[in-house]
């Protein structure tokens, strides 16, 4: 068994050890030392990485009580190697880890409910509980956390013999046997966990919650703590300050400054809608008298208003209407007809254009790929007259 010296003290950081194996695997070597400062991924808490004998350790795992390194290269058996462990890492999984013990422990003596899930991830860390966590109550919840840190409340690291355990109220996701390992966090927290933690609240810097949604009947939360918190702030300070500064307003206003814009739009998109339909009617109004015809061809139209300004265009006209509209892939066109099966033309555009359209006697709607001079002039033998 590789004996286990992040437990003897969480903040070392060089180690030596002695090469016990070394075995070339799918993911690169799995090296085995005598002993080791890398912690392996466990109890939610991902693997340390660094350095051993210059060989770069991706990850690290346990199976059998020894401590598999995944190195990049290999390593002779027998070599005594210095090993050195990426302090960032560790200690950013350190602070999380703690203050996650701390925010638990305060939700579940709260609520009397039980974490049911953990996951330390790359950005963020999860956390499942099996019960409805009130929205207002987070705030509250976060500054309680949050005192524990002020109060820079010890976090202490114990293993209870047999009696002491059964006296002990501590959490645990499993019934557990043999030696177990409490973490404490003053009043806040009893904990069975086999992570590596900080040893005073204070070095957590901050505990801030930033997401959360309902999961299995019960809560999921999303937690940064320490340097990740920092960067979030950071990050989001910067975005609200962008756009407090674009809309000539406070950070804390931008939310209200943002809904009266998005108000504003959608008062102007109305307006314009107005105008253009104004517009269209125009367009249609002065049209020469006994056309029967009419090719319109607008910009920006959707497909209700391209419907809606083909009917208008066939009522005024007794005859058909042609409507295009550019999109991004030609034009979009809707034909009304009152007199002539309006599916003719659109035969008659297939064998002349890139066409696809089909419909009723009434009405026809497709896209098409061309050119827009060589449309007006197909509709121009057709006898439709172009709507100025
Ligand atoms: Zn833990």
């Amino acid at each position: 068994m590789t004996e286990k010296l992040y437990y003897k003290n969480a903040y070392d950081t060089e180690f030596k050890g002695r090469v016990r194996s070394c075995e070339k695997r799918k993911e690169g070597y799995h090296i085995i030392l005598d002993q080791t400062l890398f912690y392996p991924e466990g109890g939610g808490q991902p693997g340390d990485k660094g350095t051993l004998g210059g060989v770069s350790v991706l990850d690290v795992h346990e199976k059998n009580g020894e401590i598999i390194h995944y190195g990049d290269g290999p390593l002779e058996v027998g070599l005594e190697v210095v090993g050195e462990i990426n302090w960032e890492h560790r200690f950013d999984l350190m602070q999380n880890h703690s203050g996650e013990h701390i925010f638990s422990g305060i939700i579940c003596k709260q609520y009397g409910c039980d974490n049911v899930g953990f996951h330390m991830g790359r950005a963020r860390i999860t956390i499942d509980f099996n019960t409805q966590i009130p929205g207002e109550d987070l705030p509250w919840l976060e500054e309680q956390a949050n005192q524990a840190i002020w109060q820079n409340t010890p976090i202490s690291i114990f293993y209870p013999d047999e009696k002491e355990l059964e006296a002990l109220e501590y959490r645990s996701k499993i019934e557990l046997t043999g030696e177990v390992r409490i973490v404490t966090a003053g009043e806040y927290d009893c904990c069975a966990c086999c992570g590596t933690h900080v040893k005073l609240a204070g070095e957590i810097g901050m505990i801030k919650i930033v997401g959360t949604q309902n999961y299995k009947g019960g809560t999921r939360l999303e937690l940064l703590c320490g340097k990740r918190a920092l960067d979030y702030y950071q990050r989001i300070h910067q975005a609200a300050n962008e756009v407090g500064r674009a809309l000539s307003v406070q950070e804390e206003q931008i939310g209200t400054a943002v809904q009266k814009l998005l108000k504003e739009k959608d008062t102007y998109i109305q307006e314009l809608k107005k105008w253009k339909w104004e517009a269209f009617l125009g367009r249609i109004q002065r049209l020469p008298e006994n056309t029967e015809n009419v090719l319109i061809m607008e910009d920006g139209l959707g497909g209700k208003d391209l419907t809606a300004l083909a009917d208008l265009a066939a009522e005024k006209t007794c005859g058909r209407a042609m409507v295009f509209t550019p999109t991004e892939a030609g034009f979009a066109f809707v034909l009304v007809s009152r007199k002539k099966d309006a599916r003719e033309i659109v035969e008659e555009l297939k064998k002349s254009f890139d066409c696809k359209g089909g419909g009723k006697e009434e009405s026809v709607q497709g896209k098409l790929n061309g050119d827009k001079a060589e449309i007006i002039e197909f509709f121009k033998e057709k006898e439709f007259v172009l709507a100025k």
